[in-house]
């Protein structure tokens, strides 16, 4: 379970790793949506958004690429759960 820091539930353990080699795909996978948002951030601006996106759904490049970045930082801690196990 991923809680923010003011104790919201972001994500449920539906999805979660079972194991070392599930962890290590999930941080890879999410070193790659860091990137596309850094991409996406560097070719749009910061400040500017998805026009595609409903307008409730959209974010800016800056914030998507914070989500991102958090995103990794949850499957690092995640990895790092199953390598002190080891
Ligand atoms: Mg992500």
């Amino acid at each position: 379970m991923i809680i923010d820091l003011s104790g919201k539930v972001l994500k449920s353990d539906k999805y979660a790793p079972v194991d070392i080699n599930q962890a290590l795909d999930h941080v890879i996978e999410e070193c790659g949506e860091v990137i596309a948002a850094y991409g996406k951030m560097r070719r749009f601006g910061a400040a500017s958004s998805n026009p595609e996106l409903p307008e409730s759904q959209r974010e800016t490049n800056g914030d998507a690429l914070l989500r991102e970045l958090g995103d990794l930082w949850n499957t690092l801690v995640k990895l790092r759960e199953f390598m002190d196990e080891i």
